[in-house]
């Protein structure tokens, strides 16, 4: 039995910015264009241009990195990555190397685990090939300087659930930025994940890096199928080998794609184009104190405004359109704070998952019907349980709560008389249960409402059924 082996895992997420032009030159970034209308011949690559830093790139990227708590680099200097690639017409890529934007940052996930920053720096992006199936690649220079931050982690994560959990808390606070729309399928944030194994002695190992997962379910998956994928190749008696692999989402496997370059091989120097230039401390002190609630932030708000407990709180506030959701609700009906998290995190979770859809807007459910629902219950029309029909009948109709009650004229007896007829039979048919409520034991009178919901089909009101059988019991 060989010893232990602990995964060892660390992400680089690409930040697509949402400014209006490029990194270093005045083409927009507007996602969809026709195929190469949006170049010019800097970030085309052609000789004698100078690039310009755009500098809403540099505020974008100054905020994320005060919000993921990185101390800023005081002197902002690009380098040249030089490597070959057709969607890379110079023939590098302006990045930043040794003096990355921000550095030695956090993010605190909700599990309690602590993940470290290592690095965010800005670079531009690359086009983009199109491979044809009847042979041959064609390229689009669209994203070809479009503004990236790479947010780099230390590998501190140790399991797939971790890795999941820290991108989800990760684009929280992204979103809140307003800085990306933050969409994977439109590739403006990306991920790679790095994975080795390591002793229980802690001795690191070999790590591979995995690219083309796009979405956080497939890093999740790709993570899983790596760790199991290394560990048989060094029971075998193998060697993990450094390099590229990519994940293959349908057949659920990571493939060797190329030997992992180094840091040297990429011939680092300083971009001459662009000037250093120094950031006063001023200027970082402003971006801080401009700062956007943060999800964090958002979460001990909830728990002091609408008296939540810190895990609801925290699981609401994890999206920001989760968060927006529920504010919107609760303010249209404040009593109801409680309930309203509730069928958020419970209800409404569960069919955002079930049905695939990556935020709450996709159930068109909107805030105002979950209120409607919540309004038809308190009012005594429905009971809880008939919400939850109600519920996923309006998800799957697109029609409001209210409509589905009344097309399938859905009610719950409220009427007192109907009760009684169900509680006195109730009452016959449990001698044992009424005895020993009168008694004095308590619990038996859920039992005796549970007997009359049955009767009725759960269409009772369960207030009025608890009333009637114990005014009926105490008198007879
Ligand atoms: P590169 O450009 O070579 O990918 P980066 O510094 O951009 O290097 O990213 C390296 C990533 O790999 C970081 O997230 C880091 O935490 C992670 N990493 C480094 N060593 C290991 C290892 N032994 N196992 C797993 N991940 C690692
Ligand atoms: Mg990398
Ligand atoms: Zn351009």
């Amino acid at each position: 039995m060989a010893s232990a082996r602990i995964p060892v895992i660390g992400l680089e997420v690409h930040l697509q910015m949402k400014t209006a032009s490029k990194i270093f030159c005045g083409c927009s970034t507007q996602f969809g264009a026709p195929p190469n209308s949006q170049v010019c011949p800097v970030c085309l690559g052609l000789p004698g241009v100078l690039p310009v830093l755009n500098h809403q790139v540099f505020l974008y990227g100054v905020r994320v990195s005060l919000a993921l708590g990185c101390r800023i680099q005081s002197q902002i200097v690009f380098h040249r990555k030089n490597y070959f690639y057709p969607d890379l017409p110079k023939g590098y890529q302006i990045s930043q190397y040794n003096l990355p934007l921000g550095t030695a940052g956090a993010v605190d996930l909700p599990s309690g685990k602590k993940v470290r920053i290592m690095r965010a720096h800005l670079e531009e992006d690359a086009g983009k090939l199109l491979h044809r199936p009847e042979g041959g690649s064609l390229v689009d220079l669209n994203r070809a300087g479009v503004p990236l931050l790479e947010i780099v982690t230390e590998p501190d994560l140790e399991s797939p659930e971790q890795a999941y959990e820290y991108l989800k808390t990760l684009k929280g606070i992204l979103e809140s930025l307003d800085v990306s729309d933050c969409d994977m399928e439109k590739g403006s944030l990306r991920c790679d994940a790095n994975i080795s194994l390591k002793t229980d002695e802690g001795k690191l190992g070999t790590r591979s890096e995995i690219k083309n997962l796009n979405s956080f379910r497939s890093v999740a998956r790709a993570i899983a199928y790596e760790i199991k994928r290394q560990g048989e190749l060094l029971d075998e008696g193998g060697k993990v080998v450094q390099e590229t692999r990519l994940w293959d989402d349908a057949k659920g496997v990571t493939q060797g794609m190329r030997s992992k370059e180094f840091a040297h091989d990429y011939r680092y120097f300083p971009e001459p184009d662009l000037v250093p230039f120094a950031v006063a401390e001023k200027e970082i002190e402003q971006a801080r104190a401009a700062l956007p609630e943060l999800p964090r932030q958002r979460a001990e708000r909830f728990v002091r405004q609408y008296s939540l407990s810190l895990p609801d709180a925290v699981g609401l506030t994890s999206s920001r359109s989760t968060a927006d959701y529920y504010e919107a609700s609760v303010k249209k009906r404040p009593a109801a704070s409680k309930v309203l998290a509730n069928w958020i995190l419970g209800d409404l979770a569960r069919e955002i998952n079930e049905r695939n859809a990556d935020r709450i807007e996709a159930l068109n459910f909107g805030p105002e019907r979950l209120v409607e629902l919540v309004e038809l219950i308190d009012s005594g029309k429905i009971s809880g349980k008939m919400a939850k029909e109600v519920l996923i009948e309006s998800l799957n109709s697109k029609q409001s709560p209210k409509a589905v009650v009344d097309a399938k004229g859905l009610s719950q007896v409220t009427d007192k008389e109907a009760i009684k007829v169900a509680a006195r039979e109730v009452i016959q048919e449990q001698p044992k249960a009424v005895a020993d409520f009168k008694q004095g034991k308590q619990t038996t009178l859920m039992f005796l409402v549970g007997q009359l919901m049955r009767k009725m089909k759960g269409a009772a009101s369960p207030a009025l059924s608890q009333e009637v059988l114990k005014e009926l019991i105490e008198k007879g």
